[in-house]
């Protein structure tokens, strides 16, 4: 049995690739993660007690616990996730962004490689199979500001933030271990993910929640920007297709041909509520526009035709069915998203009692 480690597991499409992990495969899944702000094992309430999950709360910066992870577990597949995520964060403070995005990776990847390399001594066709891959962001690209271009997997790097800045760092490094040492490395791109889990502040979850709070729904400038939108989960299936037949060395775009300007996504959102959790007021007059965030890209958009030519992936949802779904997601459980609002969902895993 084929055993995946996944870094970043609890987080929000970490946590969306364990759950399909385990309740669609018969993989052996291990799940290295810090259990920063952004994670959060309540997200993996449904799959936790199952005989093929396990847990390593460790720091993938921390090299002595990464070789650990690696000698005790065996690990057939990488998929690593673990990052910092959020663009405005990494404005107010990009140290952290430079110490998980591009040392951690550096110190994964040198983990791998140590292990990777006994492997071929000792298990060569385990060796041959052994993949390690990198999970990263349409942001690495920049911005366009042509209507009709879109990134492709040769598109040059152009990042705008400390975020997206860190992101291309790691997967620079992560194309340089597969050419220089030969590990067996792939690399994805994504757009927007949006679904269930989705820590509250992303734009989509915060929209929800501030709307159903009576707050108002902070757009930025004039919320013209564009961003290509996926369904969570059709993010994990394309990864773990990825992970499974990809082919070493190559880049796979992953997207959902949703490009939608941010005021067009609030306004949808304030119509499913006004259908689904209707009020005397319609919700779209809570929305106000707030000054636009430092440096703020104006389009992405993103060209998925080589995933689904090459290994047969296209998603689901659309972003209509899976903006509906995300919005139900919420309306139906408040409890997470309550004890993320008032930090339970971190107090008590550190055994700190209260609320
Ligand atoms: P997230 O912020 O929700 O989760 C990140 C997870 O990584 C958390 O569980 C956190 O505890 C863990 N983590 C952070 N630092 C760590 C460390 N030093 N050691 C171990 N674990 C650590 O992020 P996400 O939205 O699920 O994104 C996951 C990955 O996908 C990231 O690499 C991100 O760049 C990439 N990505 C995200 C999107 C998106 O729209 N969210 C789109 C494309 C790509």
């Amino acid at each position: 049995m084929k055993t995946f480690l996944v870094t970043g597991g609890a987080g929000f499409i970490g946590s969306a690739v364990v759950r399909e992990l385990i309740k669609n495969t018969d993989f052996q899944v291990v799940n290295v993660d810090k259990l920063t702000y952004a994670g959060n094992l309540e997200s993996l309430a449904e799959v936790s007690s199952h005989d093929r999950y396990t847990f390593v709360h460790s720091d993938i910066v921390d090299a002595a616990a990464m070789t650990e992870v690696f000698d005790t577990y065996q690990p057939d597949v990488v998929m690593h996730l673990a990052a910092e995520s959020h663009v405005d964060r990494s404005i107010d403070g990009p140290a952290v962004f430079i110490q998980t995005n591009i040392v951690g990776t550096y110190t994964l990847l040198e983990a791998a490689r140590t292990y990777w390399m006994g492997l071929s001594l000792s298990k060569p066709e385990k060796a041959t199979a052994f993949r390690f891959h990198h999970i990263s962001t349409d942001e690495v690209f920049g911005d366009l500001h042509g209507t009709d271009d879109l990134f492709i997997e040769t598109t040059p790097y152009a990042p705008s933030s400390p975020y997206s800045a860190s992101k291309a760092s790691s997967d620079h490094l992560v194309r340089a271990w597969q050419r220089t040492f030969g590990l067996p490395t792939i690399v994805t791109n994504c757009s927007n993910n949006y679904g269930p889990y989705h820590f509250p502040e992303k734009l989509i979850p915060l929209m929800i929640l501030n709307a159903l709070a009576g707050k108002p729904l902070p757009v930025y400038g004039d919320g013209k920007q564009i961003r290509d939108w996926l369904y969570v989960e059709d993010h994990a299936r394309a990864l773990i297709r990825v992970a499974q037949v990809g082919e070493v060395g190559e880049t796979y775009n992953i997207g959902g041909h949703n490009e939608k300007q941010n005021i067009e996504v609030v306004n949808l959102l304030c119509e499913l509520l006004d259908e689904l959790r209707p009020k005397s007021q319609p919700y779209a007059k809570q929305i106000t526009f707030v000054q636009d965030r430092p440096g703020h890209d104006v389009r992405y958009a993103i060209d998925a035709s080589k995933i689904a030519r090459e290994l047969g992936w296209t998603p689901k949802e659309t972003f209509e069915t899976g903006l509906r779904k995300t919005v139900e997601w919420y309306l139906n459980n408040t409890v997470w998203w309550q004890r993320v609002l008032d930090g339970r969902y971190q107090g008590e895993r550190l055994g700190i009692s209260g609320h």
